[in-house]
C-alpha cells in the first residue's frame, strides 16, 4: 500500500491535537505536531526553544525558516518513505510552498487535508479549561475530557499543565492570525481537490469516525 501524507488544519482548540494522538496511533502515523515539537524546545531551553519561546507567548507564528528546518530534520530522522501526520503545520501559504519543494526532494506529496471546522464562539471555552501531559502530551478538558484522577494524566500520572498561551488575549491573537494566515489554506487545498471538511463540533468519537473514514 502506498504511503501517505496528512495534513489536519483547524483554529486552535478545533480539536487537532487530541485527535491526532488517536489518529496516529491507530492508523500506523507518525505524528509530527510542530506546536509539541516546539514547546518540548522551549521546556528544555535549547536555541531554537529560545528563539521561539517570545513569539508563542504572544501568539504570533514562529518565524517559518526554524520551523521549516525542524520539519526536515523529522523527516531526515524518520526516513521520508512513512505514513506522515501532520499537525500544526504548514500554518501558512509560504510554509505550505517550502513544504511542497521539500516533499519534491523527498519524492512524496501531500494526499489529503482534514479541516475540523469549529466555530470561534466555542474556541475561549475549549482553550481556557484545557490541560496538557507535559510528558506524553495528552489533551484533556475539564468538562469535556477530565482525567480519572484530579488533575493527574491517566497514562503518566503526572500533573496536567495550563498551555501559557491559552490566556484570553493571547487565545484572541492566535484566532486573529489563524483567519489571516492559515485559513487562506483551506481554499488553497479545496482548489486541488484535497480537501476534506469535518465537523469539529460534535463529538470526540463521532469526529474521530469522520476522519478515520476519511483517510
Ligand atoms: P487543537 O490541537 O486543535 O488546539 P485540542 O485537541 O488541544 O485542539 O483541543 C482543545 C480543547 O478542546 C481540549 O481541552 C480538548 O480536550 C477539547 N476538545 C477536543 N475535541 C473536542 C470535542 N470534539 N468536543 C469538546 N471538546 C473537545
Ligand atoms: P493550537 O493547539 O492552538 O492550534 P499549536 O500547538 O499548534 O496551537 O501551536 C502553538 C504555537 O506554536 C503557535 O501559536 C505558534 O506560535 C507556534 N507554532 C506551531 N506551529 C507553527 C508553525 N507551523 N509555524 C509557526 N509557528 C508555529
Ligand atoms: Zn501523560
Amino acid at each position: 500500500m502506498k504511503n501517505s501524507m496528512i495534513i489536519l488544519i483547524g483554529p486552535p482548540g478545533a480539536g487537532k491535537g487530541t485527535q491526532a494522538k488517536n489518529v496516529s496511533a491507530s492508523n500506523n502515523y507518525i505524528l509530527i505536531s510542530t506546536g509539541d515539537l516546539l514547546r518540548d524546545n522551549v521546556g528544555k531551553r535549547t536555541e531554537l526553544g529560545l528563539k521561539a519561546k517570545s513569539f508563542m507567548d504572544k501568539g504570533e507564528l514562529v518565524p517559518t525558516d526554524l520551523v521549516v528546518d525542524m520539519i526536515k530534520s523529522e523527516l531526515k530522522k524518520y526516513g521520508a518513505d512513512k505514513n506522515f501526520l501532520f499537525d500544526g503545520f504548514p500554518r501558512n501559504l509560504t510554509q505550505n510552498e517550502l513544504l511542497k519543494k521539500m516533499l519534491i526532494d523527498f519524492k512524496r506529496d501531500i494526499d489529503k487535508v482534514i479541516y475540523i471546522d469549529v466555530d470561534d464562539s466555542v474556541i475561549y471555552d475549549r482553550l481556557t479549561n484545557r490541560r496538557v501531559c507535559p510528558k506524553c502530551k495528552r489533551v484533556y478538558h475539564l468538562k469535556y475530557n477530565p482525567p480519572k484522577k484530579d488533575n493527574l494524566c491517566d497514562d503518566c500520572n503526572v500533573s496536567l499543565i495550563i498551555r501559557d498561551d491559552d490566556k484570553q488575549d493571547v487565545i484572541k491573537k492566535r484566532l486573529e492570525v489563524y483567519h489571516g494566515q492559515t485559513a487562506p489554506l483551506i481554499e488553497y487545498y479545496k482548489g486541488v481537490n484535497k480537501l476534506v471538511a469535518i465537523n469539529g463540533e460534535n463529538n470526540p468519537q463521532d469526529v474521530y469516525k469522520d476522519i478515520a473514514s476519511a483517510l
